[in-house]
């Protein structure tokens, strides 16, 4: 009992000084973790009575919810019950099936050219890229600024992948991150499990899914957005036969182009896109956050042009880059990247190698904790390894809150500096403070090889 005690002990100033740290990584990493609102839009639109804390249920509910129910429970009622988005559901099902007959069908009864395979090959790099380059890091996060062109681009794109319009799109992926796993108000939420979140989220007109554009503003006032979305229908027509077969005649083969790189294409490209929503909130590794499930999963950034690098994503949602090594595979990175060198795109926004590493590290003491507490659980003696690791982890947990604080001090100092000199100036404080923040930055780099050491020692990975 006493033995369990002792071990125990540091682990509380541990995990109490992380608390403290964790503020710190707070001006990047908020931008990604918003506070979960507490409003239940869901709940209002059924009449919650919310000084009773009692919901009365109204049209189009009628009598079927107990007038007692929570306003949690007309929630989920909501959800079990909601009726079919029968355009999109129509769609999503038929395309596969059709898909899955007639392309093997077709290849087994045709001779498909080299040039029909090229454009197969050209369309799923210009819709799938579209998506990521275009919908996601450009319109839904603003992470870069991009030439009419590029925008446009990638519109035409988008609108081939059948995603919904620049407005809808855009529109439920910022709810899903202010509101990430939520399963009332996240609109793909993961704890409604896989399917839900892979594809379920858009066959049936769930409250989550109802989108005001409210968190759009930007994007609303654009013109020919709103074109895009005024005439979607139209849009997703011309792209995906208009235009599939134009390039299809081009080379030579219509119906092989449209089996191909319309078809095929489409499902593909489709399915490729819902990975992120799926599997990468299920199977992977958590390096930056487990505030929520978004992984980073490598074999998934090959499937998804980069975007595998969700936990990454969902911490720093602002950054262009998904994977943000330099050696991590993410080919929407390397595009805007590359297009900024031609002058097409500009204002990429990074977040600072010191505030990404401070994350990492403060991950890593996480796990430390948690293999100490796997290990002393229900043991009196965790052996002389554990002794050595834990006592290593908190002499180095002690070093890096002083680092962490030092960081923190530089931070006022800036800003106290910045604000008494002169704007021609602050070049020459950036350059004095420069210095100063390398120095920190080298220490926080220290701390994760030290780490890493430590959990070398022991036979652990450190995440
Ligand atoms: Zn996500
Ligand atoms: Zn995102």
């Amino acid at each position: 009992m006493l033995a369990k005690l002792v071990t125990t002990l540091p682990l509380k100033s541990l995990r109490a000084a992380m608390r403290a740290s964790s503020s710190l990584i707070g001006a990047a990493g908020a931008q990604a973790v918003k506070s979960k609102s507490t409003t239940t839009p869901a709940a209002q639109q059924n009449a919650v009575q919310a000084d009773t804390g009692k919901a009365v249920a109204k049209l189009p509910i009628g009598n079927l919810v107990p007038a007692d129910a929570t306003a949690a429970e007309v929630q989920e009622w909501g959800f079990k019950h909601a009726p079919i988005n029968w355009i999109p559901a129509a769609v999503l099902i038929a395309t596969p099936l059709a898909a899955a007959i007639i392309t093997p069908w077709y290849l087994m009864t045709h001779k498909v050219s080299a040039p029909v395979w090229g454009v197969f090959g050209a369309f799923m790099v210009w819709t799938g890229m579209s998506i990521t380059t275009g919908y996601h890091r450009l319109m839904a996060h603003r992470a870069y600024k991009a030439h009419p062109l590029v925008r446009n681009f990638f519109l035409v794109g988008a609108t081939l992948a059948v995603q919904g319009s620049a407005f809808d799109w855009c529109s439920g992926h910022r709810t899903h991150h202010r509101h990430v796993d939520d399963p009332m108000d996240d609109p793909y939420s993961a704890k409604r499990g896989f399917w839900f979140s892979h594809i379920g989220w858009m066959l049936r007109e769930y409250p989550s899914g109802k989108f005001d554009y409210k968190n759009i503003p930007d994007l609303t006032k654009d013109k020919v957005l709103q074109i895009q979305h005024k005439y979607y229908g139209l849009w997703v027509l011309a792209a995906n036969v208009g235009l599939v077969a134009a390039v299809g005649w081009l080379v030579g083969d219509v119906k092989g182009t449209l089996v191909l790189a319309g078809l095929l294409r489409l499902v593909l490209t489709h399915h490729f896109t819902f990975f992120i929503n799926s599997l990468c909130h299920m199977f992977g590794s958590r390096p930056y956050t487990d505030t929520n499930t978004a992984r980073d999963n490598f074999l998934l950034a090959i499937f998804t042009w980069g975007e595998g690098y969700h936990n990454y994503h969902h911490f720093f949602q602002y950054d262009y880059r998904n994977g943000v090594k330099w050696w991590q595979y993410d080919p929407t990175k390397w595009t805007i990247l590359a297009l900024s060198k031609l002058g097409l795109t500009s204002d990429l926004r990074t977040v600072d190698d010191l505030t990404i590493k401070h994350a990492e590290v403060q991950m890593q003491f996480k796990n430390a904790e948690a293999q100490i507490e796997k290990a002393t659980n229900g043991q009196l003696d965790m052996g002389e390894k554990m002794h050595q690791f834990r006592d290593r982890i908190k002499f180095e947990y002690d070093a890096f809150t002083q680092t962490v604080a030092e960081w923190q001090e530089l931070k006022a100092k800036a800003i106290e500096l910045k604000k008494t000199e002169f704007a021609d100036r602050l070049h020459e404080v950036d350059e004095v403070l420069k210095g100063e923040y390398s120095k920190i930055e080298k220490k926080i780099f220290t701390h994760n090889d030290n780490l890493r050491q430590a959990f070398r020692r022991v036979g652990y990975r450190p995440s």
